[in-house]
């Protein structure tokens, strides 16, 4: 265990314990010297191969020997933290990095080296080769769900926060990859504030590979729900696909650009058709039903984050459709 002090190490005397400033410190009564006890700081390092498995060392030294552990080491004075732990990823492990973010903070009293501050990064790895440095008997690469246990409690917490920050975005890729197994464009994994962009990617996507089916859907509901529409299926058709498409073009530049004259000019023909304009605004809320459902049906949105990014989305398309009806009801009337 750690080692207690007992001359000054200043002066050589004995050393007492006092209570100061509400805690036992060493004194020395000859020098009048407190000397206080500061955490050391650790430097420790979470890297992840495209597999979602993390990099552990196994320690060839004592305490926790032959237990696994990520890489992780002492920094030095002069040292920053996060060079500490670049450093020691490198002597433990032959991995050489990059610091992506810090990931954790983390005091504890450890029964052999006293108190520390454990200081976890992620880190992306760059070059080199792992194998196995100082202080390790075997590095290697492990799926993150089946980690063996490992010597510090510090590490668990801080894998626990990392898995946290990137479940959202693990799921969004999984949804994506089963959707589009053709893709290769998902190697890296999307940073935390790009995920709405992403999820737009996706429901982008999504009208682009499947308006069939989509359509599919909104024009047996419209057979069923209004026969007396079957003899302007083909221009209702029309206005169908290009909501679905300008619904894509708002994903993709924002509301501001939509161009609205089609829609307004599509009113006008409609009026001329003599179709009721209640009719024609409940073919639109069918088309908003169709790819809603459409969307939902697919299970692409499951985990929280995606829900709840969904349901804004669905909120905007909402209003889109609402700023559709707007311009067919303008045209409609002009
Ligand atoms: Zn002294």
């Amino acid at each position: 265990m750690k080692k207690n002090r007992t001359f000054c190490a200043y002066c050589g005397s004995r050393l007492v314990v006092q209570d100061i400033e509400g805690k036992n410190r060493d004194y020395c009564g000859s020098c009048h010297s407190i000397f206080y006890e500061n955490p050391l700081p650790v430097a420790c390092a979470i890297v992840a191969n495209k597999k979602r498995e993390i990099l552990l060392v196994k320690r060839a030294k004592d305490p926790y020997r032959d237990m696994w552990c990520l890489p992780i080491g002492f920094a030095e004075t002069g040292e920053e933290v996060q060079n500490a732990a670049l450093r020691e990823l490198k002597e433990e492990t032959g991995v050489d990095g990059s610091i992506v973010r810090l990931i954790d903070v983390d005091t504890v009293d450890n029964y052999f080296y006293g108190s520390l501050a454990i200081v976890t990064y992620e880190i992306r790895m760059t070059g080199g080769v792992v194998a196995p440095g100082d202080d390790a008997s075997d590095a290697g690469f492990f799926p993150i769900k089946e980690l063996p246990p490992l010597a510090w409690s510090s590490n668990e917490k801080a894998l626990k926060i990392y898995v946290e920050i990137y479940r959202d975005n693990w799921s969004m890729i999984d949804s994506f990859t089963k959707l589009f197994p053709e893709s290769h464009t998902l190697e890296s994994i999307p940073a935390v504030n790009e995920q709405r962009r992403f999820l737009s990617d996706i429901l982008i996507q999504v009208i682009d590979k499947h308006i069939d089916h989509i359509s599919a859907k909104w024009n047996s509901d419209l057979i069923k729900g209004f026969p007396n529409l079957a003899p302007h299926l083909v221009i209702l058709t029309d206005l169908h696909r290009n909501s679905l498409k300008g619904i894509q073009f708002w994903l993709k530049r924002g509301i501001d650009t939509l161009g609205v004259e089609e829609f307004i000019e599509a009113g006008l023909i409609l009026k001329k058709k003599n179709i009721p304009l209640p009719d024609i605004l409940s073919v639109m809320a069918l088309s908003r039903k169709a790819l809603w459902t459409y969307i939902m049906s697919q299970g692409i949105l499951t985990s929280p984050l995606e829900v709840y990014t969904a349901l804004e989305i669905n909120n905007r398309i909402i209003f889109f459709y609402d700023k559709i009806n707007y311009f067919l009801t303008k045209g409609y009337f002009s």
